[in-house]
């Protein structure tokens, strides 16, 4: 481990959620009809088509059933099988349903799949455990369908502790399983799994990798720089870090829609406190001004901020009233950054955002505003900005000046 991965790690442990609905695809069947319940059922091809079979429930796969299988097979191994073709749109919605549970828990989830999605919950003073049981009857409560989840610092030990935690839970029903790994337990957890367990290790590498004596993630932790250069080069140094449990991939919302947001990267690191307030309300006055452009209210403030060091930090707040208002995202930006901040830190990147978004008109009758001044002015505002260009009206310390550095 190098000295600057030992720092990053002290300084932010984070809480990272990976998500995944059990056999989803038969948990829907079971809404669409009860009486499969309990039942040796597949989603998939009939035989006669030469199919396979794309999602089978807990009770058949005890018969030694699984997806991507061939249909015949499946019935030569479970001829009681009950074939259902699938209702593919019925998926998408329940899939919808699911994130939006998630969402409107924070704005940092990554679907990577159709029934799986990262969460980052490092914001929230709740454990791990209790979040993700929360979770989990969120999703059985409002959308009915069973989940598993797995906790842990990183992407990589959340995802592989969630595999772990349903195969330690096979009982024929669905394994509702929830696997915390705790901050600094990561690489004990990984080292006595089998190597192919490494999350992006596939069939080949992982042949390679036990043709030279490795079997175990603790064998791939334990191998020097000199092994990893000769047989995996930049790779092997990667996967070396992986094998530790070192994993500092950020959750990213990618259909980020949801939120708006902007970020500076400073040419060189910044520690004037003034300058460093001057960018967040500029970032503010450019939140705000796309919010209103785009007709929609937000209700959470993001801000992010990247030490020299590249570790990188996300904090946010929910308000009780929606906004769009450049004022109320600054103060609210200002609060978190300086929540973080110390005096004379330098900073090498600075983020503002605004997530929870709804649309302008759904929300404008409900809430009585508080500044409906402001908001008259701001329209002003951003009239002169369309009409002159962006850069021509800053607020506060920026007011004065004549120019301000390009992003
Ligand atoms: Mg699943």
């Amino acid at each position: 481990m190098t000295a600057a991965e030992t720092r990053e790690d002290k300084k932010r442990i984070r809480k990272i959620i990976h998500i995944d609905l059990d056999a989803f695809f038969c948990a829907v069947e079971e809404l669409l009809d009860p009486s499969l319940a309990g039942k040796a059922f597949a989603v998939g091809g009939a035989a006669g088509e030469r199919g396979v079979i794309s999602s089978c429930s807990y009770p058949a796969r005890r018969f030694g059933v699984h997806s991507a299988m061939p249909t015949g097979q499946a019935l030569r191994l479970c001829p009681e099988l009950i074939l259902v073709h699938g209702h593919y749109a019925e998926y998408q919605k329940a899939s919808r349903k699911t994130m939006e549970i998630l969402e409107d828990m924070t704005p940092l989830v990554e679907q990577i799949s159709i029934d799986e999605a990262f969460l980052d919950m490092t914001d929230l003073p709740e454990s791990g455990r209790v979040i993700a049981l929360y979770i989990q009857s969120m999703v059985k409560t409002k959308v009915g369908l069973p989940c598993s989840l797995g906790v842990a610092s990183n992407k990589l030990v959340a995802k592989i502790a969630n595999n772990r935690g349903k195969s330690e839970n096979r009982t024929g029903s669905p394994p509702c399983a929830i696997k915390v790994i705790p901050p600094s337990e990561e690489a004990a957890f990984l080292a006595p799994l089998p190597v192919d367990e490494l999350w992006g290790i596939g069939p080949k590498t992982a042949a390679h990798l036990n043709k030279l004596g490795i079997t175990t993630i603790g064998d791939l932790a334990a191998q020097a720089d000199a092994w990893l250069d000769t047989h995996f080069g930049d790779y092997g140094h990667s996967l070396s870090r992986h094998a530790r449990g070192i994993d500092h991939r950020e959750v990213v919302n990618f259909h980020d829609t949801k939120s708006i947001s902007n970020e500076v990267t400073f040419s060189q690191d910044v520690h004037d406190e003034q300058e460093l307030h001057a960018t967040l309300r500029r970032l503010s006055d450019k939140v705000g001004s796309r919010l209103r452009e785009d007709r929609f209210l937000a209700s959470t403030v993001r801000i992010k901020i990247r030490w020299p060091d590249f570790s990188t930090f996300t904090r946010q707040v929910t308000l009780d009233e929606p906004f769009d208002q450049d004022s109320i995202i600054f103060e609210a930006a200002l609060g978190l950054f300086n929540g973080i901040w110390q005096k004379d830190q330098p900073v090498r990147l600075l983020g503002v955002g605004a997530g929870n978004l709804q649309a302008f008109a759904v929300q404008m009758n409900l809430w009585e505003t508080r500044s409906d001044r402001e908001r008259r002015l701001l329209k002003a505002v951003d009239e002169i900005r369309d009409r002159f260009g962006k850069d021509v009206i800053q607020r506060g310390t920026r007011l004065t000046k004549k120019s301000t550095p390009k992003e």
